[in-house]
């Protein structure tokens, strides 16, 4: 007797148009399911494409060391220190014993989406 796959926690057993497939339980995809033929093989390289995807979708992406990316120091003195955004000019106090770099990373996601959504808007 063969060990179980483990394979069919992740998929749900279906049956469409009369064929057995493996439902994925995360993407909702269906796949051929032979366990005769090519047994799950197929499945479980899903399995690792699909985890993959799901981890990097959930993930917010890492800004903290992007944010000098998007912004510029335009002062930084004993005043303080102020950075500009490279997409909109907007300028952020950004002193690191004051501030931080949290609001910087905050506009820069902002930003991003408004510029896809200006973006999107041109399109149109
Ligand atoms: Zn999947
Ligand atoms: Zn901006």
């Amino acid at each position: 007797m063969q060990p179980r796959s483990g394979v069919w926690d992740h998929f749900d057993k279906v049956v469409e148009n009369g064929i057995g497939r493996a439902k994925c339980k995360y993407c909702k995809n269906t796949y051929a399911a032979n366990s005769s033929k090519n047994g799950t093989t197929s499945l479980k390289q899903h399995l690792d494409r699909c985890k993959a995807q799901r981890s990097s979708s959930m993930m917010p992406p890492k800004f903290s060391s992007h944010v000098w990316k998007y912004f510029e120091v335009v002062q930084n003195n004993e005043e303080g220190r102020k950075a500009r955004c490279l997409r909109c000019g907007v300028i952020y106090n950004c002193d690191p014993k004051w501030y931080g770099t949290a609001h910087l990373k905050k506009h820069v996601e902002k930003c991003l989406e408004r510029s896809l959504y200006q973006e999107n808007r041109i399109r149109i």
